[in-house]
């Protein structure tokens, strides 16, 4: 995890590395550094427990001048979050300043070496080997610093997206990549930023290069963008464009980036539908399916890879796809795939779900299933990551940035694209009549405006969040499409409330959960008007029995469950289908309210980062 920025050129390095660390910091807040090489060639090195605001109060009063330097947000792996530990990581001749994201996995093995021929090492990182062995290489062969990564990388095993800079050559940052991801950015004057993700880099130039793994650069004003591989190929850099609206990366006046992410999905769902849903003829357009229809048509069986948020996205998927196509569907976390023995060959489609399009081990269970001949399609958010490029097709998202850390409109965004592929693939094989098709598809049009609607609900959500601040525990359940809610309503309360929560498929109750009821116990249950509503009422009185205290989810006008819970919160009435998107919300706002009142850090809760890019 963690985020990398660097810049060199004409302007004050330190406020464009400030202002970059700030747009990673989702990706890590252990820890904040920067270096900086001023005129006199001095390296200034700032770093923090803490976060990006911590350092900047760390740095005043002192100098902050120069026009390159690098700067790092981190996400602890090796060694805990301290000072010592933060980035940059500097050589023991001082000559070299380094930021890391990744994990070096034979750092042992090459700390041992360097101790040996008399380097020390300051901090538990194995970050810090990666800066000795490049100074250590430079010393024994002579070399300057490029080539001397290309060789020092060359011994490294692990992931990393690194950045370098010497003392007294304050003409070029070096980067390198496996892995990790990483981009450059190529401004009009000569000068060059680069960063972890396009977020810092976009007000700043629209150009852009995205290192591929195996690929070192070197950025200078004077010589400009080189790059080499570690075959040592020399490669043209190719050069990209990249749009993104400023005003996503910014608050614009809501306290928190998730409630601001909340409120965003009816515009986003839109954006996500543009020109795949025709409110015209009704018809679902997506064109990864379009230009390898016989390939996704032949899947005899399908498996969504995916983690966390993005898994229970995958569980809806499974549900529609097997609904709506009769495909056979497996949903694997990407962890655990991507070790397994399950039998991949040319007939099976996986379908990999990242928000990042990072997600370390979402892409190692791509590229696990790509050798073994299946067909991939990715569903990401951001636009040329790692997984979009390393998928065979796929579909974005289109949800703009998300930086809450807990993810909200990404949630919402996965689904939809997976309601679209399930009716473009079922209508393609001809397993869902029209009839059934063009009322789902009527109904998805109509969901962004039920969504603004639902917004609503915080009014009712705000004072009710009170009553459950000081609980230890929660219980969420949900049957059929209401299962997957469930479990995304509990996570979102245990990632930024920190209060432990559980989600279950209602009938298993009995199987156990059951034994933990008492009147403290706050149970959020789904209880909708589907095929299995009569099943779901009993086990809210089963709850009730034992004293649980409930909270509903039901389908407006209901009189039932409204006289047996403690609560209950209306969605209007939807194809069960559809119901987790309009479901959500009210559950994402619960969990917001909660951590609010508890004072927590919503967007940035603890040992969390939002890209997981190491496995
Ligand atoms: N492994 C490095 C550390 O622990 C970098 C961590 C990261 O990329 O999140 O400092």
């Amino acid at each position: 995890m963690c985020g990398i920025v660097g810049y060199i050129g004409t302007r004050q390095a330190y406020s464009v590395l400030i202002k970059g660390l700030s747009r990673l910091e989702y990706r890590g807040y252990d820890s904040a550094g920067v270096a900086l090489i001023n005129k006199y060639k001095d390296l200034n090195i700032y770093k923090v427990k803490g976060k990006v605001v911590d350092l900047e109060r760390e740095s005043e009063n002192k100098d902050i001048s120069g026009c390159i330097g690098i700067g790092h947000t981190r996400w602890a792996t090796h060694g805990e979050p301290n000072t010592v530990n933060a980035h940059p990581h500097c050589s023991q001749s001082g000559k070299l300043a380094l930021v890391h994201n990744g994990i070096i996995e034979n750092y042992v093995t090459l700390k041992a070496k360097l101790e040996s021929k008399g380097y020390h090492f300051k901090s538990e990182t194995d970050t810090e080997v990666l800066v000795q062995l490049i100074d250590y290489v430079m010393e024994k062969h002579h070399l300057e610093l490029m080539p001397a990564v290309l060789v020092a990388m060359d011994k490294v095993e692990g992931a990393y997206a690194i950045a370098i800079i010497e003392k007294d050559r304050p003409e070029e940052i070096v980067v390198a990549k496996k892995s990790s991801p990483l981009v450059i950015g190529v401004g009009d004057n000569n000068e060059y930023f680069l960063a972890s993700d396009a977020t810092p880099i976009v007000e700043y130039t629209d150009k852009v290069v995205y290192l591929k793994d195996g690929e070192v650069a070197s950025m200078s004003p004077k010589s400009g963008l080189k790059i080499e591989n570690l075959d040592n190929v020399t490669i043209s850099p190719e050069i990209k464009k990249v749009t993104m609206d400023i005003g996503q990366l910014e608050k614009q006046g809501f306290p928190h980036f998730m409630l601001k992410e909340i409120y965003d999905q009816p515009k986003r769902i839109t954006d996500c539908m543009r020109g795949r849903v025709n409110p015209k003829t009704l018809d679902v357009v997506l064109s990864a399916v379009t230009d390898h229809k016989e390939r996704l048509l032949n899947a005899k069986r399908i498996i969504i890879v995916a983690c966390g948020t993005s898994w229970h996205a995958g569980l809806i998927g499974k549900r529609l796809l097997e609904r709506f196509c009769k495909i056979p569907t497996e949903v694997a976390y990407a962890s655990e795939f991507r070790y397994s023995h399950s039998p991949i060959d040319k007939d099976v489609l996986v379908i990999a779900i990242s928000q990042s399009g990072e997600t370390a081990d979402t892409l190692a269970a791509v590229q696990m299933a790509r050798e073994k001949g299946a067909f991939i399609y990715g569903i990401c958010n951001a636009i040329g990551s790692s997984i979009a490029r390393h998928t065979d097709t796929g579909s974005y998202i289109h949800v703009g940035p998300e930086i809450g850390v807990a993810s909200t409109k990404a949630f919402t965004g996965q689904v939809t694209v997976l309601i679209m592929l399930a009716l473009v693939l079922a209508k393609e094989k001809g397993t869902m009549s029209r009839e059934s098709y063009e009322e789902i598809v009527k109904e998805l049009l109509l969901i962004p405006e039920r969504m603004q609607k639902m917004l609503e609900v915080d009014k009712q959500i705000k004072p009710l969040s009170k009553e459950f601040t000081f609980a230890h525990h929660f219980i969420y359940m949900g049957r059929g499409f209401g299962y997957p809610v469930a479990l995304e309503g509990a996570l979102k309360l245990k990632e930024i409330s920190y209060i432990h929560a559980e989600g279950y498929p209602a009938a298993e109750m009995k199987h156990g959960p059951i034994a933990l009821i008492d009147n403290e116990m706050p149970v959020v249950i789904i209880a909708t008007r589907t095929c299995l509503y009569d099943k779901v009422v009993s086990n809210i009185q089963e709850i009730k029995a034992r004293k649980g205290r409930i909270i509903a989810i039901v389908t407006e006008g209901d009189t039932v469950v409204k006289n047996i819970a403690d609560v209950t919160i209306e969605i209007p009435t939807l194809p069960p289908c559809l119901e987790p998107l309009i479901a959500t919300i009210p559950l994402q706002l619960l969990a917001y309210h909660v951590a609010v009142c508890k004072g927590l850090n919503v967007d940035q809760p603890r040992n969390l980062a939002k890209s997981v890019t190491v496995e």
